[in-house]
């Protein structure tokens, strides 16, 4: 079925008094011991029963031995107070008065209470047209709904925060009772808030702060055949450029973005050994200093000449016929290549 979403006229003059919404009836069982009683901060959600918990099984691990947790969930029963409670409505499109007509349910995830998740199961009219002929028909939205989550504002307030103080996907989504795709959904929203133009997630904003030193890298995303390259401010670490690709033209399109005035500020750069992307900072900005990053000259010291150097000399010892000590040399890359400390350290673990 489709709703409109024009909203009902209001008449001022046969506006019936609008009056308090009715007063909450405490059932006895909330006037027991051991009940909070607490403010929602929703004024227009009406609690009209005791919240019922519901336990669910959520099975981590293997599948053939699953370690089983219990997930608790509060449902709470209540209604939508709309703003035309008590208040004649007319339809917008012929004039008549509109009449409830019956209810919609929907269920928001909310705040959770401490390792107990919280839903809110709402109740809310439906208006339609007296008019036979006319197909008008109106629900109210709620007000503390999020936008295009089925949660409440406050948990989508609670979630950014989380995701602001660097809580994992994972975590947040643990802590909220979420689904690890909408907490992902959410934390895209409110870095697309944060860091393009007017929030649109379409063009990324210039960084805030200006830097002097640079680091660029490539890195392998999963499938293990795409590469993209990012571009971080060494000092702060914060990234400042990601891109798919590992090309120069990754880097022109940086500069452009970040624009060269702000560019001139920048001392040097650290980059891997790629030439693609060191040539394109040269022809660019001819003042930039590049520098290789440590990790990058061990890690191609080791590949290029440690590695070969062992791989020689083992075949120098077949063609010796000291076959036991070229043995000797096979799977060794490891420990030529790891530092003393940290073979240090793998000796006392093992
Ligand atoms: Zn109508």
């Amino acid at each position: 079925m489709k709703y409109s979403q024009t909203k009902p006229i209001v008449q001022e003059s046969l506006n019936i008094n609008v009056t308090e919404p009715e007063k909450i009836i405490i059932p006895s069982e909330m006037t027991r011991c051991g009940v909070l009683y607490v403010r929602s901060d929703m004024p227009s959600f009406q609690q009209t029963g005791v919240p019922a918990l519901v336990v669910t099984e959520k099975k981590y691990g293997p599948k053939e031995n699953p370690r089983i947790q219990n997930i608790y969930s509060m449902h709470f029963p209540g209604r939508y107070l709309d703003e035309y409670m008590n208040t004649e409505v007319y339809c917008p499109e012929c004039g008549r008065q509109l009449v409830e007509n019956g209810t919609l349910s929907c269920s928001l995830r909310h705040l959770p209470i401490g390792g107990t998740y919280t839903n809110l199961d709402i109740e809310r009219r439906r208006l339609r047209c007296l008019n036979v002929k006319c197909r008008y028909n109106y629900t109210c939205p709620i007000d503390f709904k999020a936008t295009d989550h089925l949660i409440t504002v406050q948990l989508l307030c609670f979630t950014q925060d989380l995701l602001a103080l660097h809580f994992s996907l994972k975590e947040v989504a643990h802590l909220t009772g979420l689904n690890q795709n909408t907490v992902k959904d959410i934390d895209r929203e409110r870095l697309s808030s944060l860091y393009t133009v007017n929030g649109e997630g379409k063009v990324l904003k210039k960084p805030d702060s200006r830097a002097q030193f640079l680091a660029i890298d490539e890195f392998k995303l999963h499938n293990g055949h795409k590469y993209a390259t990012v571009i971080i401010d060494l000092e702060t670490g914060h990234i400042l450029h990601l891109a798919h690709g590992r090309k120069k033209a990754t880097v022109y399109e940086f500069i452009d973005r970040v624009g060269l005035d702000w560019m001139s500020s920048v001392k040097a750069v650290a980059c891997d050994m790629n030439s693609d992307f060191e040539e394109a900072f040269r022809v660019r900005c001819p003042h930039l200093k590049i520098v290789y990053d440590y990790f990058h000259i061990v890690k191609n010291f080791n590949d290029k000449v440690v590695s070969e150097v062992r791989k020689d000399e083992q075949k120098r010892l077949i063609d010796e016929g000291r076959t036991e000590e070229a043995k000797a040399l096979k799977k060794t890359k490891h420990i030529l290549t790891s530092k003393r400390e940290t073979l240090e350290r793998k000796d006392k673990e093992a």
